[in-house]
């Protein structure tokens, strides 16, 4: 399976356990369950496997994204149809809304109405919730440390901070810095604020494997004997990133594969018949 390390409850679950992943802009501060600091480059979008390996091995199921509501306004984006209103009903005046400020309708609900998210005026009040929410996990004095630690490096001009430098680098890029990259600030600035806190839960939503198949799409027995008249294409036998662009699957390419080995296997069947 592929997951995800940025999940959060779907406040309006389509399923049971429905979760949401956030496609997170590469400001948010991550924190793990006890409030430390992920290790560079383990950054939001950067490497989802890494950072899974990394969390994993905290023993813990979830971490902690801090940030403020003007990074949410311009970073946070979710994925799946239903919160993508905008993609998904190819509307353009909504789409167009993006580059105004405010935070997107459906990322708004979910600051609003979504179980992992906390909001505060001040720090202490943030770590307060984060603690609340978090089942005993988090190290208040460790957490506070990282914030403030991280707020000494934005106002370095030469700082080595690596995430710092990545959303500095990130902002010459001028299609970022309209729509998905906030100027980098200060957490605890009041006039970038409130303080939020999500806590972010492990998520499972693609396959990588299932069926093994030859590179035609037949079906093999597990001794690697083809199977008499069974196909199989897309992500149930692996192509969904897994099979065609290796274990580290870049974001984005499963459906490429799906289709692709979908037309494989369509092809050979055809000569068959
Ligand atoms: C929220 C989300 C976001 C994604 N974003 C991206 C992205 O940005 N880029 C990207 O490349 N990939 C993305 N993916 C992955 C990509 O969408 C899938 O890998 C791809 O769609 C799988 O295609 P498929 O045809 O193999 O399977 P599916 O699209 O899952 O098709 C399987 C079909 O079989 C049907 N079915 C199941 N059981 C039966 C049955 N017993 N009888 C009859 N029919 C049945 C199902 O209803 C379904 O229609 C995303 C996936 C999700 C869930």
């Amino acid at each position: 399976m592929w997951h995800y390390t940025e999940g959060i409850a779907n406040h309006s679950p389509v399923w049971n356990l429905h979760g949401i992943r956030i496609l997170p802009g590469p400001s948010s501060l991550w924190l793990d369950s006890t409030g430390r600091r992920l290790p560079a480059p383990l950054f939001p979008g950067f490497d989802t496997l890494a950072t899974m390996e990394h969390l994993a091995r905290g023993g813990h199921d979830h971490s902690w994204f801090v940030l403020t509501q003007r990074i949410i306004e311009k970073e946070f984006a979710l994925s799946g149809s239903e919160q993508n209103p905008d993609l998904t009903g190819k509307d353009l005046r909504l789409l167009a809304s993006r580059v105004r400020g405010g935070a997107p309708g459906p990322v708004d609900r979910f600051l609003r109405e979504g179980d992992d998210f906390v909001t505060a005026s001040d720090l202490d009040t943030l770590l307060d919730r984060m603690a609340a929410l978090g089942g005993g996990a988090l190290d208040r004095r460790l957490a506070e440390r990282e914030v403030v630690a991280r707020d000494r490096e934005v106002e370095n001009a030469f700082t080595k901070d690596a995430q710092i430098a990545a959303i500095r680098d990130a902002r010459r890029y001028r299609g970022d810095r309209l729509i998905r990259v906030a100027p980098p600030h200060r957490l605890q600035d009041p006039k970038a604020g409130p303080l939020i806190a999500v806590k972010l839960r492990l998520l499972t939503r693609k396959s990588l494997g299932g069926i093994e198949t030859d590179l035609s799409g037949r079906a093999l027995t597990p001794h690697g004997e083809v199977l008499p008249g069974l196909w199989a294409a897309g992500e149930a036998s692996g192509f969904g990133g897994g099979g065609m662009h290796g274990y580290r699957s870049l974001e984005g390419t499963f459906l490429g594969g799906c289709l692709f080995s979908g037309r494989v296997a369509g092809r050979a069947i055809a000569r068959m018949v």
